[in-house]
C-alpha cells in the first residue's frame, strides 16, 4: 500500500493491513510527547488535498532509525553533525525517547558517570567550570536520562530533517523488499508491545505507511527488563500478584504487607533492589533471602575515580597475567574488581560488566539468607522450586522480586557473524571496545558520514561496506557474559582505535572531542597533558594496545582458545583459515605458530606489521 492509500483508507475509517481488515480514526494516530508532529501527521491525513506524490515525499528519508533508544539517537546525533544534508525518520513503538530506560524502575541510575553517555552533542553531566568532568558521583537517574533524550529529540527536530514518529512499530516485508510503520492504536497499558497486541485483537490497527529510505538502521540489542515480560518461571496463580518485577518494589514496601522480600536474580538490578531496601526504606537485612543462581564479578566503581590510573592498572594486570583468571583474582587484589562472597571457592563465572559502589557491597554484604541452588525453575503455591532444591515461603506476607535480566542486557544477541554495515542496512548494537554503547553507535554513523557516498570515489558498495566493517571491532557472541569479555573488549578497542586511524580520516579528532569518549580530554583536568603523561611517560600506555593484540592473537591466555570471534567473521576473508586459527589456538609450537602468523596476516590483511607478526611467535 503506498503512503497515499494508506492515509486516505484512514481517513475512510477503514483499512486493510496485513489481511487484516481495520477501523480507523484520524485521531487513532498518536505521537505522544511529540505533538508538533502529531498535529502534523493527522493534518497531513486530513488534508486530502494534498497530492500522493507530496505525501510520500514527506515519508521518504536517507536513514530510518528504528529505536529512540541510546544507540538509535546516538546515531542520529553524529549523523546530524557530520553531515549536513542527511535526512532521518525516526520510529519507536515506545510513546517516548529513551529506549528500555522508559521501562526501568525509578531508583535505577547510569553504572557509569553522565558525561560519556548519551549523544554527542548535549551533555548529560553536570557542567562544572565550562566543561563535563569525569564525576563518578554524577550519575543520572531515570527521570534525568529521559529528559534528557526529550531534549536531544527536539533539538533533533529544529534541525528540520528529522522527523520523528512515537507509538509507531516498524515492520520490514522481505519479499517485497518494503519498510513500513505501523501507528497503533494506543491501549491502556501504556506498554508499545501490549498495546500492538490489544489492537490487531480488537481490529483496531490504524494505519501502515511505506517508507522509502536509502538506508535503514536498526539495534539488535534486544534488552529485556523484568517490567517488559511475563515472569521467565511458571508462577502459581495464587502466589501471581506477590511475584513482581523490581519497578513494583518501592509501591509494595509502601502498602506495608510484606515482612519478608524473595529477591531474585545475581546482577546489578538485584543489587540495586536490595540497597535500596536496605537504605532507602530501612528493611532490615534479615528480612531479605537472595536467590543467586551463579556469582557473579563486579566493577569496583571508587577505583575509577582517577581514570587514568585505574585503566593502567587494568592494563597491567591483563598484560601480565596467564590466564583470564589470573587476571581478575589479581584485579580483585587492586580492589578494582568483586565478588559478594569472597569466602567461596567457587570462580565466579559471571561477568556482566555491572559495577557497584562500595558502600553498596557493604549493605548486600549483610544479606545472611543467600540461597545457592541454581536457577529457580518454578514457583508454586508456598514454595520455590530451584535446579538443586527448594526454599519454602510464607503467604501472603513474602513479596517475590523479579530482577532477572538475561544476556547482559542484550549485548549477548549478536552472534559472531554479525555485520555493522550491510546493503541498504545499518546495524547497531554491540559494543565497540571498552563499556561504551553511546561512543559505539557515534563510531557507527561517522563511520557512515566518511565512507557512506559510495558515488563519490567510484567505489562499489562492496568496498565500501568491506571499508567500514573493518573497522567495527565488536564483542558478540557467548564471551560477552563471561569473565574473559574484559579482555575481548580491552582487545576490540585496541583493534577499533587501530583501524579507525590507519583508514578514516579525522577520526583521531573525532575520537578526541567526542563527549563520549571516556579517555577525551575535556573530561580531565589537565587532561591533554594528562593523556599525553599516561601515553608516552612513564606509563607508556600507547604500547598497551599493540601488546594486548599480540597477545590475544597469539593464544596468550590459556583459558581463551579464539579471538573473539574477529577471526570468523571480520573482513570475511577466508573463513575456513580463520576458523582453523581459532581451534588451534591452544597449540604452542614452532610450526604451528609460523602457519598461524601466516594465517592471521592473511586474514587481516590490514598491513599489519612485521614486528608485530614476530612478537606474536614468542
Ligand atoms: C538497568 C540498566 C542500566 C544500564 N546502565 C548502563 C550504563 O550505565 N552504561 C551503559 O553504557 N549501559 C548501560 N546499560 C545498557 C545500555 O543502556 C544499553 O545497552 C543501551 O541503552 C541500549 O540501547 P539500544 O538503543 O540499543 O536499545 P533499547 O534501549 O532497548 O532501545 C531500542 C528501542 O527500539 C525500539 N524498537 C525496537 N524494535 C522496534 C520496532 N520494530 N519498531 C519500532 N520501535 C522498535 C524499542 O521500543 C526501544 O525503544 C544499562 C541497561 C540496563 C537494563
Amino acid at each position: 500500500m503506498s503512503v497515499g492509500e494508506a492515509l486516505r483508507n484512514s481517513s475512510n475509517h477503514s483499512n486493510t493491513t496485513e489481511g487484516v481488515t481495520t477501523n480507523t480514526t484520524k485521531s487513532d494516530i498518536k505521537t505522544s510527547h511529540n505533538v508538533a508532529v502529531s498535529t502534523e501527521i493527522k493534518d497531513e491525513i486530513a488534508h486530502s488535498t494534498k497530492t500522493d506524490t507530496a505525501l510520500e515525499q514527506r515519508l521518504k528519508c536517507d536513514y530510518l532509525v528504528v529505536g529512540a533508544g541510546t544507540t538509535g539517537m546516538s546515531f542520529v546525533d553524529t549523523i546530524l553533525t557530520e553531515n549536513s544534508k542527511a535526512t532521518i525518520i525516526l520510529v519507536d513503538k515506545n510513546n517516548n525517547p529513551g529506549g528500555h530506560w522508559t521501562k526501568a524502575y525509578d531508583f535505577v541510575q547510569l553504572h557509569q558517570p553522565s558525561c560519556t553517555y548519551g549523544v554527542n552533542s548535549l551533555p548529560l553531566g553536570k557542567n562544572r567550570f565550562g566543561r563535563e568532568r569525569w564525576d563518578l558521583d554524577d550519575r543520572a537517574s531515570k527521570s534525568e536520562i529521559l529528559n534528557y533524550y526529550q531534549t536531544v529529540l527536539e533539538k533533533f527536530q529544529a534541525t528540520g530533517r528529522v522527523r520523528s514518529f512515537f507509538g509507531a512499530t516498524y515492520e520490514y516485508n522481505e519479499c517485497r523488499n518494503v519498510h513500513t510503520i505501523r501507528f497503533g492504536t494506543r491501549g491502556s497499558t501504556g506498554d508499545a508491545d501490549k498495546d500492538s497486541m490489544n489492537t490487531m485483537n480488537t481490529k483496531r490497527t490504524a494505519i501502515t505507511v511505506e517508507i522509502t529510505c536509502r538506508k535503514v538502521v536498526t539495534s539488535g540489542a534486544s534488552i529485556i527488563t523484568p517490567s517488559m515480560r511475563e515472569p521467565l518461571i511458571p508462577v502459581h496463580e495464587t502466589i501471581a500478584s506477590n511475584f513482581v518485577p523490581v519497578n513494583e518494589v518501592t509501591s509494595r514496601i509502601a502498602s506495608g504487607r510484606y515482612k519478608k522480600y524473595i529477591i531474585f536474580g545475581n546482577g546489578k538490578t538485584s543489587i540495586d533492589a536490595i540497597t535500596h531496601m536496605l537504605g532507602d526504606n530501612d528493611i532490615d537485612p534479615s528480612q531479605i533471602t537472595w536467590i543467586t543462581s551463579r556469582e557473579a564479578w563486579f566493577l569496583v566503581t571508587e577505583p575509577f575515580r582517577v581514570v587514568h590510573k585505574s585503566m593502567r592498572t587494568i592494563a597491567n594486570r591483563v598484560l601480565s597475567s596467564k590466564s583470564v583468571k589470573e587476571t581478575f583474582l589479581g584485579l580483585e587484589k587492586d580492589g578494582l574488581m568483586a565478588r559478594i562472597d569472597d569466602s567461596l571457592d567457587t570462580f565466579p563465572e559471571v561477568f556482566r560488566r555491572a559495577s557497584v559502589n562500595r558502600k553498596q557491597l557493604e549493605q548486600v554484604r549483610f544479606i545472611k539468607n543467600i540461597v545457592r541452588l541454581g536457577k529457580a525453575t518454578s514457583i508454586g503455591p508456598h514454595t520455590i522450586h530451584l535446579e538443586r532444591g527448594s526454599l519454602d515461603f510464607s503467604v501472603p506476607d513474602t513479596l517475590l522480586v523479579d530482577c532477572m535480566v538475561d544476556n547482559s542486557y542484550g549485548y549477548a544477541s549478536f552472534d559472531n557473524s554479525f555485520q555493522t554495515f550491510e546493503p541498504n542496512r545499518i546495524n547497531l548494537g554491540p559494543l565497540f571496545g571498552f563499556l561504551n554503547i553511546s561512543l559505539s553507535a557515534a563510531i557507527v554513523a561517522f563511520l557512515e558520514c566518511s565512507f557512506g557516498d559510495t558515488t563519490r570515489n567510484g567505489e562499489t558498495e562492496e568496498t565500501i561496506l568491506r571499508k567500514q566493517n573493518d573497522c567495527c571491532w565488536l564483542l558478540t557472541g557467548d564471551c560477552a557474559c563471561s569473565p574473559e569479555s574484559l579482555v575481548g573488549m580491552l582487545y576490540m578497542e585496541a583493534k577499533y582505535t587501530e583501524a579507525l586511524m590507519k583508514t578514516v580520516p579525522g577520526a583521531i579528532k573525532f575520537l578526541m572531542q567526542s563527549r563520549l569518549n571516556m579517555n577525551a580530554p575535556m573530561h580531565h583536568k589537565h587532561g591533554t597533558l594528562k593523556l599525553l603523561w599516561n601515553m608516552i611517560g612513564p606509563p607508556q600506555l600507547y604500547k598497551f594496545p599493540q601488546k594486548l593484540i599480540q597477545k590475544v592473537e597469539s593464544g596468550g591466555y590459556t583459558d581463551i582458545d579464539h579471538c573473539f570471534g574477529a577471526e570468523t567473521h571480520h573482513h570475511a576473508v577466508n573463513e575456513s583459515v580463520a576458523t582453523k586459527t581459532s581451534s588451534s589456538m591452544l597449540v604452542a609450537n614452532e610450526e604451528h605458530n609460523t602457519a598461524r602468523i601466516n594465517k592471521i596476516n592473511n586474514f587481516h590483511n590490514t598491513g599489519k606489521s612485521y614486528e608485530t607478526l614476530v612478537l606474536s611467535c614468542n
